[in-house]
């Protein structure tokens, strides 16, 4: 093993931060960690020039350093940009040329279709020994050993052998010369000192043909580590068509990076004693690429929002307070912003800590007491306002107007009224729950409606008893 570890992540931007990408990234920063010098290596593979946006660059910065990878941090290093080394991979498929391990190629798909008889087979060797010299149009094919294998050792799949015979003479670089993802990979490998290449299981099919280049150029090849495929619930590869796959995506939704972190770390692997909650400090120590699994990753959004309720839950009140603002305002508050009360919230935030599992939950916990009227929500309002609701309403209105306003004597007065109309309290609660709160379920029902305030919670009674009259 080589001394100083260095490990990449190689993102090619695409405006979004994939949650696979995420997790490779972690995998790799934990290693990198792991040892005192250790570095991790930001590359970003920009050279397809609709990727080339710096927005998209500062987005997967942000991402990072929300997953606690961090730019100041002394282990990382970069960004580096692949399209800044065109030059270096050039020149490298030229060496190839040079030394007679790679040759121009003239063949066009028609041709090689009409000679193999397939549209799947490979190259079948044609110009290998044709001589032919660079032309515009011509591709400069890699010259596969004939005899000998290919070992893959990978960290998480073993060793694979690959008879260098079934490997095609591929294509290292473009008819206009430019090189192509496997050869400026490899290229920018060696020239980072890569020892250890962490990555999607998407690329093993290339690892055979960059193994056969890092050797070709006299590099020792680097560790290889294939990581498992994420799936969904239908145990289909993540797809940002059909899943929600992008890390900001979960942060704008009211996930903590805290809870992202954790839960990405547990994809495809785990700590051996199975409490799987824990600071990533601690994950970061635990984390060993020989434990990780081979078969796909689940990923489970149940799971991540049962992680996040956790996670919610632990912070200090303030904290909590301070991490739900973005969702108390504008644009994402349903209220205008005038009519929030920061004293009212705080008197009932510590009930919805207890309650939310994603952030963003919390505007439908509390609008209540910040729009004018109770919200309507159809189904609340079918399911609640049954025969005798309207009863149970005037008389606990009656009650409460009667009485004092704490949690208390307001509970005395729904259990009096639900008494004297032969109903469960829960019974009687769901139409006063609906008639001040809008909804059937939410924070507990009478400190709640303490926090509203007499005035503002007569008047909302008033008003389902006029509707209830008028149905
Ligand atoms: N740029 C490649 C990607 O985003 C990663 C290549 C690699 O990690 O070797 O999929």
């Amino acid at each position: 093993m080589p001394d100083t570890i260095r490990v990449r992540f190689a993102p090619s931007p695409t405006g979004m931060f994939h949650v696979g990408g995420a997790r490779s990234a972690l995998f790799n920063w934990a290693v990198a960690r792991q040892q005192a010098d250790g570095k991790f290596v930001l590359r970003i593979e920009d050279t397809d020039e609709a990727r080339n946006r710096p927005e998209w660059v500062s987005g997967i910065l942000s991402a990072l350093s929300a997953i606690h990878i961090n730019e100041s941090d002394p282990a990382f290093e970069g960004p580096y940009f692949q399209s800044h080394n065109t030059a270096g991979q050039r020149e490298a498929t030229i060496r190839l040329y040079r030394e007679g391990k790679a040759y121009y190629c003239d063949c066009t798909r028609e041709e090689l279709v009409k000679r193999t008889g397939s549209q799947h087979l490979g190259y079948d060797g044609f110009c290998r020994d044709r001589g032919l010299e660079y032309e515009e149009g011509r591709a400069l094919r890699f010259r596969t050993p004939d005899t000998g294998v290919t070992v893959v050792a990978d960290v998480v799949r073993g060793a694979t052998e690959f008879p260098n015979n079934a490997i095609e003479d591929f294509v290292i670089a473009r008819g206009n010369g430019n090189p192509v993802f496997v050869l400026a990979n490899a290229v920018d490998d060696i020239r980072e000192g890569i020892t250890h290449v962490i990555r999607g299981e998407e690329h093993l099919s290339n690892t055979p043909k960059q193994q056969l280049l890092w050797e070709a150029f006299g590099a020792e090849p680097p560790v290889w580590a294939h990581l498992p495929v994420i799936v969904n619930e239908k145990r289909q590869k993540l797809s940002k068509r059909r899943d929600k796959v992008a890390l900001e995506d979960y942060l704008a939704e009211g996930y903590l990076p805290d809870t992202l972190t954790n839960y990405l770390m547990l994809l495809g692997w785990g700590p051996g004693d199975d409490v799987e909650i824990r600071p990533y400090a601690e994950l970061e120590k635990l984390f060993r690429l020989e434990d990780v699994n081979k078969s796909s990753a689940f990923f489970d959004v149940k799971k991540l929002a049962a992680f996040n309720g956790e996670y919610i839950r632990a912070l200090p009140l303030e904290g909590f307070i301070r991490a739900c603002h973005r969702w108390l305002e504008a644009p994402h508050a349903p209220w205008a912003p005038g009519q929030y009360d920061e004293a009212k919230f705080r008197a009932v935030a510590e009930l919805a800590q207890t309650r939310i599992a994603v952030l963003s939950e919390i505007t439908k916990y509390v609008d209540w007491l910040f729009l004018d009227g109770a919200p309507h929500d159809e189904a609340s309002w079918a399911k609640a306002m049954k025969a005798g609701a309207r009863d149970i309403l005037v008389s606990t209105g009656t009650r409460w107007a009667a009485g004092e306003w704490t949690a208390e004597a307001l509970k005395e007065g729904l259990e009096a009224a639900a008494a004297e109309h032969g109903l469960k309290l829960g019974k009687a609660q769901a139409p006063v729950r609906v008639a001040v709160t809008g909804r059937t379920v939410g924070l507990p029902l009478f400190e709640s409606v303490e926090v509203l305030g007499r005035e503002q919670t007569l008047d909302r009674i008033d008003t389902a008893v006029g509707k209830l009259g008028a149905e």
